[in-house]
């Protein structure tokens, strides 16, 4: 069973990362996605919230198991689920540069996992950042990220007032 690893902030899933892991899907058997528990960041959705929309994506989907990454080394998570594929998705030039220093960093921690990337195609533009922008400021996030996604941005963005 070929199963990869898809770990990023998920602050909230996109149909960015939906892409990437419907893509990865052709290539591995199985996908964890690995939510990071990074306070620092001070993320809109707590990890449970971020968890729980994952699993609503994929709740058909047993290929894709939604877990939570505690920022410690990805490389010594993805060994700790027996996995030695890190998949990442790669939007625009700006992506590359910070890619390629962290595939290479953990290469050379862990040189039995490999990071394998996967080109954005219709959602480039998207990142979770920039939704999270769009949603306070009121604008219509339809077909850019699930609804169920785009209907809890609403309900958080409408309780911080
Ligand atoms: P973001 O940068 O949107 O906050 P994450 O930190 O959750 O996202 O990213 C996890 C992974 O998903 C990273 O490899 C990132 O490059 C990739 N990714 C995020 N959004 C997209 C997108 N719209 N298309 C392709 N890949 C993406």
């Amino acid at each position: 069973m070929a199963a990869a690893i898809y770990a990023g902030s998920f602050d909230p899933i996109t149909n960015g990362h939906l892409a990437i892991i419907r893509s990865g899907l052709i290539a591995f058997d199985r996908i964890i996605v690995a939510v990071l528990t990074n306070p620092a960041k001070s993320p809109l959705f707590t990890v449970e919230e971020r968890i729980e929309m994952i699993e609503d994506e994929f709740a058909e989907d047993p290929r894709v198991e939604a877990d939570c990454f505690d920022g410690g080394l990805l490389v010594e998570y993805a060994r700790s689920k027996g996995v030695s594929v890190v998949l990442r998705g790669l939007r625009a030039v700006g992506d590359f540069d910070s890619e390629l220093q962290m595939a290479t960093m953990n290469r050379n921690l862990a040189p039995d996992v490999v990071t394998v990337f996967i080109m954005a195609n219709d959602y480039f533009f998207v990142s979770s950042t920039l939704i999270k922008e769009v949603a306070g400021l009121g604008g219509d996030l339809t077909g850019v990220v699930p609804e169920r996604v785009h209907h809890r941005l609403t309900t958080k963005m409408a309780n911080r007032g």
